[in-house]
């Protein structure tokens, strides 16, 4: 095993492979606060890539309930069970030891590649994961809407909607492949048929080299690999790579890259993709121009899903304000509390860069903002009960394509237009 430096986690850690890594990014942001659960991203989706013989089963996109929704059935959680069986009581985080290149401070526990060296089985693995039964794949959406509620099991009515956490929730996580930066579907491949491409970081699988072991929907800890049985061969979400690299005839004449599919048709406006520039070390280029950057690296609004698995994975989660915050450390790490502080109260610059999701197809690789006069202050009740003044500006934020063409200017007040009625009949 090669040590690669992960800075989800803060420090080394193993992998079967040195460290390579792509000239740019692929990373989105998901913002599960407006996510309504319409499944618009599941069926573009299904409908693009997976409408085929041997994919029925196949959601390379999906929208699962949690806590208890999960596409397999209970994925994370036999896998956080597997990892605790190995390691009880160790997967803690050192939040002292938070520095630039330590984000979330020291992970002390161990990822997917450090837990299999205890993993005693009839054969060697390299990632340690399982396999999801044929069971596991039925019932895409099981769980949906089903909430927990514990404040109901004590007795206790009448308290479910005050935040800081409702006494009884569930929220829509919105899932597609992680494009890992250490991919536990690459590490676990025999073959070698998995690969990270250089120019933009979208993990694949070469349909030529596969001979359908299963080995990645075994070591991807995401399960966004999947087996094809009429191929006997393994596939998964593909970032829709032909519209990142612009080969869309209609959309992109100019070669301008825009958003995958998922991202494009979301209904709630949670989805925000683009891409990130990363040096020969695997840092992120400093870029706090670069709407991705912005949230991700420099405000830390949005985290990785399971950073703890240690794939370092390049989606990232604005969290569920509403949500109990110790599930909600254990899915997102530990910056839940400062990303949720940030996300109640935004100041102008956030609240400008949050009006970027969905607005254009085009991927953003910059904006700039020009500022407005200021139209509300609103109070803001913080989780530690503190009462907060927002100030609202109505700023403009303006965004810009790979080429560094404007393609988009929007304000933070929705702007209302007025139709004439000498034009307009039905006009009041
Ligand atoms: S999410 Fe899974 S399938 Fe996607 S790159 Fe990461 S390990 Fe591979
Ligand atoms: S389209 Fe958007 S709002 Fe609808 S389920 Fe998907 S992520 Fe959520």
């Amino acid at each position: 095993m090669a040590r690669v430096y992960n800075w989800q986690l803060g420090r080394e850690m193993d992998y079967p492979y040195q460290e390579q890594h792509p000239k740019w990014q692929f990373v989105f942001v998901f913002n599960t606060n407006r996510c309504i659960g319409c499944q618009t991203c599941t069926m573009a989706c299904k409908s693009t890539w997976t409408f085929s013989k041997g994919q029925e089963y196949m959601f390379w996109n999906n929208v699962e309930s949690k806590p208890y929704g999960g596409y397999p059935h209970y994925w994370d959680v036999r896998l956080l069970q597997m990892i605790e069986e190995l390691n009880p009581g160790g997967q803690s985080w050192n939040t002292r030891a938070r520095s630039e290149k330590a984000p979330y401070g020291r992970f002390e526990g161990m990822t997917i590649f450090e837990a299999v060296k205890k993993y005693m089985g009839p054969e060697q693995k390299r990632v340690l994961g399982y396999l999801p039964s044929d069971i596991d794949w039925t019932a895409p959406n099981i769980y949906e809407d089903t909430a927990a509620a514990p404040a109901w099991a004590k007795g206790q009515y009448g308290v479910t909607t005050e935040l800081p956490e409702h006494k009884i929730w569930y929220f829509y996580l919105a899932r597609i492949c992680n494009h890992c930066t250490y991919p536990g579907c690459l590490a676990a491949c025999p073959r070698q048929a998995i690969y990270k491409r250089p120019e933009d970081g979208v993990v694949l699988i070469d349909q030529n080299r596969c001979r359908g072991y299963r080995k990645c929907v075994e070591g991807c800890p995401y399960k966004k690999a999947m087996y094809r049985p009429t191929t006997r061969t393994s596939e998964k979400c593909i970032a829709c790579f032909p519209r990142l690299e612009g080969r869309d005839p209609e959309l992109t004449p100019d070669g301008t890259p825009i958003e995958p599919r998922c991202m494009a048709a979301c209904v709630g406006k949670i989805r925000l993709s683009g891409m990130v520039q990363i040096d020969d070390n695997g840092d992120w280029v400093k870029d706090p121009e670069n709407p991705m950057y912005f949230l991700i690296r420099e405000r830390r609004v949005a985290l990785p899903l399971y950073p703890q698995f240690g794939t370092e994975p390049n989606g990232y989660y604005i969290p569920p304000r509403w949500v109990p915050r110790g599930y909600l450390i254990q899915m997102f790490g530990p910056g839940v509390d400062a990303a949720i502080e940030q996300y109640m109260c935004p100041d102008r610059e956030l609240l400008a860069v949050l009006q970027l999701f969905r607005v254009t197809q085009q991927m953003l690789f910059k904006f700039k903002i020009e500022q407005g006069p200021k139209v509300a202050e609103v109070p803001v009740r913080m989780p530690d009960g503190k009462e907060k003044i927002q100030e609202i500006y109505n700023d403009t934020v303006i965004g810009y394509n790979r080429k560094g063409q404007e393609v988009v200017r929007i304000t933070v007040e929705e702007p209302t237009y007025e139709r004439p009625k000498e034009v307009h009949l039905n006009s009041i």
